[in-house]
This record gives C-alpha cells, sequence and structure tokens, in this order.
C-alpha cells in the first residue's frame, strides 16, 4: 500500500486525486496540504485525512506526494520531499526554464514523475507529433499548435502546448525559443519557415484541447487531442504514484510510467 499525501485538495485537480485516492485501496491517503494561510489548515479533509500547511507537519510520512499547485509552492514542497526522502508526482505546469533546472537537480536525490499532462492520450499525442515531425522535416509544412482551456487557468501557453512545442523543435534540431512565436498582431510579415506557432485560449469550462497542425501548399494534416473530464489526468497521476514509490532517484515523464 502507497501512503499518499496530494498538494493543494481544495484545489480542482488536488481534490479530485485526493477523493479519488480514498477509494482505492492500494493507498492510504495520509494527509492533503492547502496554502499556510488557507482556513482549512487543522481540519479534516474526509475520513479523518487532515489538512496541514506543509509536508513537514504530517504526523505520518508519505511515500509520495502528487502535487497539482502553483510552481512556487511546487517549489516549496521538493525542498520538503528532498529532506523527507518524499518521491513526487508533479502535474504543476507554468515553470521558467531555471525553475525546471531545480526540478531537474532534486531528481538526483528523490524520484520525480513530472509530466504536463498526465493523460494516456496527450502522451500518446507526444509520440505521434515527434513521429510525424521526423517524417515532414524539411518537406515544406509549417507546424502551428492551438490549444484552449477553461477560462479560470492561470497560466499560458498550457504546459502541454509548451511540450508539443518543445517535441517538434527536438525533431527539427532547433532551440524551441529561436523558433518559438507566441500569437500573432500587426504587420508581422509573411511566415518564417522554421517559425513554430503557439497560440491559447480561454473560455468557459473547457478541461483541455489541443492541436497540432502540419500544413503546406495544399493539404493540412492536424492532430487533436480532446479531455472532456479531469478524471483522466488525475487517474494518471494515481497511476504515476503507484509506480514511483519505490524507484530510484530520477526524472522520469509519463512514457516510463506508461512504458510507451
Ligand atoms: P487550482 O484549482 O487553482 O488548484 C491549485 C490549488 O493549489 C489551489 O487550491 C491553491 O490554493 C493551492 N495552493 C496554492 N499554493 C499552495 C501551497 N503553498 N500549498 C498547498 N496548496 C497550495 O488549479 P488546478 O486546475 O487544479 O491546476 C493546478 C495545476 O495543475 C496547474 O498548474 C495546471 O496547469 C496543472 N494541471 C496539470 C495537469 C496534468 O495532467 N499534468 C492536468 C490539469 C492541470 P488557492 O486557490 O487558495 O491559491
Amino acid at each position: 500500500m502507497v501512503k499518499l499525501a496530494v498538494a493543494g485538495a481544495k484545489g480542482r485537480m488536488g481534490s479530485l486525486i485526493a477523493n479519488l485516492a480514498l477509494q482505492e485501496s492500494d493507498f492510504k491517503l495520509v494527509g492533503v496540504t492547502e496554502k499556510p494561510d488557507s482556513e482549512f489548515i487543522g481540519s479534516e479533509f474526509s475520513r479523518g485525512v487532515k489538512f496541514y500547511s506543509s509536508l513537514r507537519e504530517f504526523e505520518e510520512r508519505p511515500d509520495v506526494l502528487i502535487d497539482f499547485t502553483t510552481p512556487n509552492a511546487t517549489l516549496k514542497n521538493i525542498e520538503d520531499a528532498k529532506t523527507l526522502g518524499v518521491s513526487l508526482v508533479i502535474g504543476t505546469t507554468g515553470f521558467s526554464e531555471e525553475e525546471k533546472r531545480i526540478i531537474e537537480e532534486a531528481s538526483k536525490v528523490i524520484p520525480i514523475v513530472f509530466s504536463p499532462n498526465m493523460s494516456l492520450g496527450v502522451n500518446i499525442l507526444f509520440k505521434i507529433v515527434g513521429e510525424v515531425t521526423r517524417a515532414l522535416k524539411d518537406k515544406g509544412y509549417d507546424v502551428e499548435i492551438f490549444e484552449i482551456h477553461h477560462r479560470f487557468k492561470k497560466d499560458a501557453p498550457s504546459g502541454t502546448a509548451v511540450r508539443l512545442a518543445e517535441i517538434v523543435a527536438e525533431n527539427l534540431g532547433k532551440n524551441l525559443e529561436d523558433v518559438a512565436v507566441y500569437g500573432r498582431k500587426g504587420l508581422v510579415g509573411e511566415r518564417k519557415p522554421d517559425e513554430i506557432g503557439i497560440l491559447s485560449s480561454r473560455m468557459g469550462d473547457v478541461v483541455g484541447d489541443h492541436t497540432v497542425f502540419f500544413g503546406t501548399l495544399g493539404e493540412r494534416l492536424e492532430l487533436t487531442h480532446r479531455a472532456t473530464s479531469r478524471e483522466t489526468f488525475a487517474r494518471g497521476a494515481l497511476i504515476a504514484a503507484k509506480w514511483v514509490f519505490d524507484k530510484k532517484p530520477g526524472l522520469y515523464t509519463m512514457f516510463d510510467v506508461l512504458e510507451i
């Protein structure tokens, strides 16, 4: 049985993950966290499981912490997880390059599954986009990435769109920041062949749509994933937690977890 902690358990993802974990016999939920100034600290989440302000306060040490919060909160959790020897599943998005390097450093001490999208379908999309990019390289195809999310999402573009763009850039042998174009406005001139366009929309309750377009003169190929429920990410996070808890220190992705 995996002793589990869930960060940000009042959030959309945290509450779903913690509630699903309570229904699974493979997990013992030993505590959940919220912001240190939250009114919920010390109160009960459900079935005797308490809200804590940090991992250091837990009465029982968890094996794994699942973290879907904010970059700042995740970085604090990483420090505590390193000190306590707790494995991590990080679903939070919006990290800077410098912050991603901190996660990489921490993975020398504890095992970390880090993925901007925990759904099986999106991870298959990651694979396919790499293959299609290689097949169409130097054949005159423009690559553009569109994403739509709900009105409450804080970061843009989505972590999944950024990862898709990184995969395209890696497979074209380019550095993403040299070729990324985040939206367009005004007299921007003709599209450069190397550009990777990344465009974000925010509306209503959209759980997460991503399309990668490969367009040339006379045709375009569109690869689309649509998430219709957050449960797909939550179940992926729980699968990752079960997988990571007895692994050696290292930085893992859902490719490792799902063996794809
Ligand atoms: P959300 O509803 O805003 O939830 C985040 C929660 O974390 C909130 O309850 C927030 O509290 C709490 N929090 C903030 N600082 C904290 C701290 N220091 N300690 C503990 N809790 C803290 O957001 P969400 O929709 O669940 O998304 C969370 C993150 O997961 C985002 O980065 C999102 O992009 C990402 N995400 C990833 C995947 C994936 O598959 N990898 C899927 C969906 C979402 P307050 O509201 O009081 O600030």
